[in-house]
This record gives C-alpha cells, sequence and structure tokens, in this order.
C-alpha cells in the first residue's frame, strides 16, 4: 500500500526525523491559510501516489500567500500525469504547503528489502534528487549500501560508512545517524517495504531536513497496523484493485488480454506462464483463494470480466476446498446477468467436478469446456487471438 508524501512525512516525524513545516490542503483557502501561518515563501506539492512530481509540473513555488492559493486552484482538482503514473495521471485532490527550503545538496536515504539477500538494506547517496535513478544507472559507485542483519539492526559503525560516504560535514554526521536510525526503526515496527528520503536536504545553514518522503507498506502487514491502514486513499488506486480489496481476492491488473481466474497463487502462475508460453498475455493475476465463497467467485469473475482489454477468460479451478461446483452456480449467475462478449474458457478439476460440469452445461451458456490444462491454455490463447483480429 502506497500513502501520500504528507503522510509520510508525519510519520518520518514521529522517528524524529526532521521535516519542513506545513500542511495539507484540501481547498486553495486552506493553501492560503497554511501559507499564511508559515509567514515565508512556500512550497506547494501536488499530492499524488507517484514520483517524477518536479519534472511534471506538481511542485511549484510561492512568493506570497495569495500566490500560494493561486498555484493550489491550479492544481487543485485535475489530473497530475508523471513518468510514474501512466498516461491517464492520477487525480490530484491534495497539496502539501511547505516552507521552501533553501538546499545546499540534495542527499538519498532509503530502506528497503534486498530480495537477494533476503534482508533490509540501507542506501545512501550524495547524488539524491531527482536524476537519482540516472545515477543508480552510470555511475553506481554513488550509490552505497548497508545490508541489515535483521537480529543485529542497523549497527552504528554501518550508519557511520553511510554518513562519511555521503561526504557530509562533520557535524551533520550525528544528525544523519539518527535519521538513519529512525527510518530503520519506522521501516521496522510498521512493517514497510520501502522507506525514502530523495531529497534529504542539507540547508544552508546546516541542518539536515527530508524535504520529499516515500513510505510503502505490506499489505500482508496492514492487519497489524490499523492506523497505517487508515491512510488509505482509494482515489489514488486502480478502481478492479479496490474492489478485489474490499472483496478480499487477490487481484492484479497486468497489460494483456486474457482474464485468467484461478484458486491458488501457484496454480495462477502457472496459468499466466502457459498463457504467455502459447505467445498469449495475461490481463491479471487473480486467485480467489482456497476457500471462497460463491459471493466471492461470481464477484471476482465480474472484475475480471469489466476490465475492458479483456479479450478472452480462462477459468481455471483445481477444486479442494473450492468445489467445482460451487464455482460454476457462481459463473452461472454472473453470465446469466451480465452480456458476455468475450470467449468463455472452463478448465475445472477436482472435487464435485461432475455437479459443476453438469450445472455449465444446462445453464446453455456459450463456455468451452476443457479438462486438459495445455489445452485449455491454447483454447484460450487461440480465443483471445482471433477476437483480437475481429476489433
Ligand atoms: P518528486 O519529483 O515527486 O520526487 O518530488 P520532490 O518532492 O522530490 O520534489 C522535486 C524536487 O523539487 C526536489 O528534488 C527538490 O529539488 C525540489 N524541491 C521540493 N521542495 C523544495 C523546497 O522546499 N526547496 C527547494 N529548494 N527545493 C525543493
Ligand atoms: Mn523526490
Amino acid at each position: 500500500m502506497k500513502i501520500h508524501e504528507y503522510q509520510a512525512k508525519s510519520l518520518l516525524a514521529q522517528y524524529g526525523v526532521p521535516i519542513p513545516r506545513g500542511d495539507v490542503a484540501r481547498t486553495p483557502e486552506d493553501a492560503r491559510r497554511i501559507a499564511e501561518q508559515i509567514g515565508a515563501r512556500v512550497v506547494v506539492k501536488a499530492q499524488i501516489h507517484g514520483g517524477g512530481r518536479g519534472k511534471a509540473g506538481g511542485i511549484k513555488t510561492a512568493k506570497t500567500a495569495a500566490e500560494a492559493e493561486e498555484v493550489a486552484r491550479s492544481l487543485l482538482g485535475t489530473r497530475l500525469v508523471t513518468h510514474q503514473t501512466g498516461p491517464e495521471g492520477l487525480p490530484l485532490n491534495a497539496v502539501l504547503v511547505e516552507e521552501a527550503v533553501e538546499a545546499e545538496r540534495e542527499l538519498y536515504l532509503s530502506v528497503l528489502i534486498d530480495t537477494s539477500a533476503s534482508v533490509p538494506v540501507m542506501i545512501a547517496s550524495e547524488a539524491g534528487g531527482m536524476e537519482i535513478e540516472e545515477v543508480a544507472a552510470k555511475s553506481p559507485g554513488k550509490i552505497l549500501k548497508q545490508r541489515i542483519g535483521p537480529v543485529t539492526g542497523l549497527l552504528s559503525y554501518q550508519a557511520r560508512n553511510l554518513a562519511y560516504g555521503m561526504h557530509v560535514a562533520p557535524e551533520q554526521v550525528r544528525p544523519a545517524t539518527q535519521i538513519m536510525a529512525g527510518i530503520y526503526q519506522l521501516f521496522l515496527q510498521k512493517d514497510c517495504s520501502l522507506v525514502e528520503i530523495n531529497p534529504l536536504v542539507v540547508t544552508a545553514d546546516g541542518r539536515l531536513l527530508a524535504v520529499d518522503a516515500k513510505v510503502n507498506f505490506d499489505d500482508n502487514g496492514l492487519s497489524r497496523h490499523p492506523e497505517i491502514a487508515a491512510l488509505r486513499d482509494a482515489s489514488q488506486e486502480d478502481p478492479l484493485e479496490v474492489e478485489a480489496t474490499n472483496l478480499g481476492v487477490n487481484y492484479v491488473k497486468l497489460d494483456g488480454n486474457i482474464g485468467c481466474m484461478v484458486n491458488g497463487a501457484g496454480l495462477a502462475m502457472a496459468t499466466m506462464d502457459l498463457v504467455k508460453l502459447w505467445g498469449g498475455e495475461p490481463a491479471n493475476f487473480l486467485d480467489v483463494g482456497g476457500g471462497a465463497s460463491e459471493d466471492q467467485v461470481a464477484g471476482a469473475l465480474k472484475i475480471l470480466l469489466s476490465d475492458p482489454k479483456v479479450k478472452a477468460a480462462w477459468v481455471n479451478i483445481f477444486g479442494g476446498i473450492l468445489r467445482c461446483d460451487l464455482v460454476a452456480r457462481a459463473i452461472v449467475r454472473v453470465l446469466q446477468e451480465t452480456e458476455l462478449g468475450v470467449p468463455f474458457v472452463v478448465r475445472m478439476n477436482g472435487t464435485n467436478l461432475e455437479e459443476g460440469m453438469r450445472l455449465l452445461k444446462e445453464s446453455g451458456l456459450d463456455i468451452m469446456f476443457e479438462s486438459n490444462l495445455t489445452e485449455a491454455s491454447k483454447k484460450a490463447v487461440a480465443a483471445a487471438e482471433s477476437a483480437g483480429e475481429g476489433t
């Protein structure tokens, strides 16, 4: 789960990380009031779940409170497109109004999981700012890493190594290592998947300030942190994915045109592999899980079919605890109430297969059955191809 910059900064502040003075505004008038309280030059920052705002015109400075109000008016209610959002952009419903900071240097600092070593890693760079991706590609030597032992935590020599490597002044080493300790605690205690400060600014008067912050969470840890789950902003997420979350099924939208509904993550991966093997592209990953109810299966199927990119649907179920007849009932229910515009392939096996097949056949619906997994995948790919040719 992602959160907004203003929410991320408030978490950072709870962990002792210095942040600029400021507040979030949802109306131009609020922006003016906040700017008046700050009483100095401010930055007005678009709050969307995506980076690259600086280059996309989502970060603007204002000299006066009246100007801050004008800038907020021009941003609020629009959609901001950045290189991270896709061409539709994301709705811009809030701005962060903050004191503008005089930046002497822009550093980079983050914690995430190093998946190759299965431990957290802290990453630091003296070349922070908007070009960090380019730095990583062209001068990887400027990206410093310290893997963190989950038992020992971030050791003080590791933090000092990073601070020295960023070439901060001697009097900034201690504040820098305190910020590192703070973000590691935040990462650990709130089950984050990423805590990133970019830029971590060195101000003209020698202070360190988190000018931008990004904090992402591991969805599987959210049940332990209701206060974090409450920060969710569904307006920033794909509507179909939000529906799936509410329904309690695992749905990830992908770029292809074959909608797959499967039970079990392993079978879902195998299903996508097969689709790709024959040259097809899955439109989604959808795992209804082992113990899904008829309503959940029906809801999941509706989500799958409401993706306009889907040119063929493939239901691939191994009936264990989830019985084939329950899946069949859900399919019949959904296909009878929605007009089926795409070829529909069903491959089922396992518990109550005969009853499931009987229900599907008696429904009279135009469904392709195939009990063999490989054959079913070929049918789904061929169906999507011929449907694609027709449009
Ligand atoms: P991003 O482009 O979405 O990562 O948004 P950031 O919050 O990182 O802002 C982009 C850039 O704007 C930063 O890298 C800074 O260079 C600059 N910036 C943002 N806020 C301030 C500020 O208060 N003072 C100064 N001098 N620069 C700022
Ligand atoms: Mn940034």
